[in-house]
């Protein structure tokens, strides 16, 4: 079945200075690829990185974002990892759960206020980051 995001333009653009998605409560995953990405690039071996950062969750290693405080990562100018960053991230706001309806997106829209700015996405462009990241 054809999907909305289809048939009409989606048009998204990061806001420089947002972050505001690295300040949402919830889980980051790390795929095996991203674990040992971010290692390497912190120069500490994947055992570490997620003794330090990482939960085990359903099988799925993530790091837990919580209310009070924002991702670790983050820096007064940005992802402090934004090089390696995990799949997830890279993929945002274009997740399956966020693309599923319209009205989805709107809501997310809401959050996000990259959403609705900028070019159009490419077709390719939003399927790649559907493949990038599905859990
Ligand atoms: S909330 Fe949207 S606009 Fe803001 S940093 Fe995240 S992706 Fe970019
Ligand atoms: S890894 Fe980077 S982009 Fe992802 S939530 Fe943390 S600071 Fe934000």
């Amino acid at each position: 079945m054809t999907k909305w995001w289809e048939k009409e333009p989606v048009r998204f653009e990061c806001q420089a200075d947002c972050f505001k998605c690295c300040f949402n409560p919830g889980l980051v995953y790390f795929d095996r690829e991203d674990i040992k990405k971010v290692s390497s690039y912190l120069d500490c071996i994947p055992k570490e990185f997620k003794a330090t950062y990482l939960v085990h969750d359903d099988g799925h290693w993530a790091l837990e974002v919580e209310d009070e405080a924002p991702c670790p990562f983050l820096t007064t100018k940005g992802c402090g990892i934004h090089e390696v960053k995990p799949k997830q991230c890279r993929a945002y706001p274009f997740w399956k759960e966020n693309l599923q309806t319209k009205n989805m997106w709107r809501m997310v829209g809401g959050f996000c206020p990259g959403i609705d700015k900028g070019p159009m996405v490419t077709l390719e462009s939003i399927k790649g980051f559907l493949k990038k990241f599905r859990l």
